[in-house]
């Protein structure tokens, strides 16, 4: 099972200035991207975790910005949201975190890593160990770093590290198993040791992308880059890889930065790709099976709140307990799924999603710094 831990929305200044090619006649080319997952003008993008509870540890893959980090991009200093508490919410209170997957070391993946303790940093899963790829490791080693990469190391590596806590994995080209249905895929190209990561059910598999792809948008243009990938051209190869592999099958993609509806079925489209959302899963009761994904503990008649084209709403303290089924069971049409992708937060309501957007500038009002998306 698998849930979305929401962080935060990116600001919508946030898209142009990551993936500058994304024109208005790019958005307009793919008219799926809307209104999900673009306006006319803008990609949205937003920072979440992954959460996956495979019957066996309990992962987190990456850990988003963090709260009280002091960042140089104005969207992403000090924040203070309740992501804790979602997390907590949806089953995974931080002590009782397995595996901490980072896929890749930029700030946005790393700063839940940690949390404030007096005046120093602590890690915020102390019985996790946490996991990326030795690649990525090594490069970053050897780098040298500007200030705000020093800070962000300081505040969000270095104590995990200090703490005994960091594994380093070798992932070759094939892959690396790291726990039952959880493998390391290389995914280099944003930054040299990237992974992405697969997970496969008794009955359904997905792909995390990690910043492999940012954004729906590059499945129908995969050339496109982002501002910040240290070898574009891999990046783009990475691309190719991953969308050939997923293209046509029942494998979820699951969008590190996608926003609501965040995962989908990949299927070819005019010599490129485009994204599927996955349909039909308002509420979907687990059988309870075990499998490499799922947890056999949770009883079978417990419902999840997913997306649907005729999404329910959901009073808020119901879905962020733990999006279980409302008192007096299941509601009307809830059928039983092997396996479910639960997300934690009720604006995976697709109605409330465009209700919130109405609200958003329909042109960035500033154009983001370049090189401050570390
Ligand atoms: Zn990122």
């Amino acid at each position: 099972m698998i849930h979305r831990i929401d962080e935060i929305a990116l600001p919508p200044e946030t898209g142009p200035w990551l993936l500058p090619g994304v024109t208005k006649d790019v958005i307009g080319q793919a008219p799926w991207l809307r209104p999900d997952f673009a306006d006319a003008e803008v990609p949205f993008l937003a920072s979440h975790t992954f959460a996956v509870e495979a019957g066996g540890p309990r992962v987190l893959v990456d850990t988003g910005i963090g709260n009280g980090k002091t960042r140089a991009n104005p969207a992403w200093n000090s924040l203070n949201t309740d992501y804790l508490a979602r997390l907590s919410a949806a089953g995974f209170a931080p002590e009782s975190v397995d595996l901490v997957i980072i896929t890749h070391l930029h700030t946005d993946h790393v700063g839940w890593n940690t949390r404030p303790d007096g005046d120093s940093w602590v890690p915020t899963f102390p019985n996790a160990r946490y996991l990326t790829s030795r690649a990525e490791w090594d490069y970053w080693a050897a780098t040298e770093l500007d200030a705000n990469r020093l800070q962000m190391f300081a505040d969000s590596v270095h104590p995990v590290r200090d703490s005994g806590l960091i594994d380093l994995a070798d992932v070759p080209g094939n892959g690396r198993q790291v726990a039952a249905g959880i493998r390391l895929v290389p995914a280099p190209g944003h930054t040299p040791g990237q992974i992405a990561v697969e997970l496969r059910g008794a009955d359904r598999s997905a792909l995390i992308t990690g910043d492999s792809i940012h954004h729906p948008v590059q499945l129908s243009h995969p050339h496109l880059v982002s501002c910040v990938d240290i070898d574009p051209e891999q990046a783009v190869r990475s691309r190719h890889q991953l969308l050939d592999t997923l293209a046509d099958t029942d494998s979820l993609l699951l969008g590190t930065h996608f926003p609501q509806p965040t995962a989908g079925l990949v299927r070819r489209d005019n010599g490129n790709y485009r994204l599927h959302p996955e349909p039909g899963i308002a509420w979907r009761c687990r059988t309870g099976p075990p499998g490499a994904v799922g947890d056999p503990q949770r009883p079978a008649d417990r419902c999840e709140v997913a997306r649907t084209g005729r999404c329910r709403r959901v009073p808020a303290a119901r879905v962020t307990g733990a999006n279980t089924a409302p008192p007096g069971g299941p509601p009307p049409g809830c059928r039983q799924a092997p396996e479910v992708l639960r997300h934690s937060s009720r604006a995976w309501c697709p109605g409330r999603a465009r209700g919130r957007r109405r609200g958003r500038p329909r042109r960035p009002r500033r154009q983001g710094p370049r090189g401050r998306w570390t």
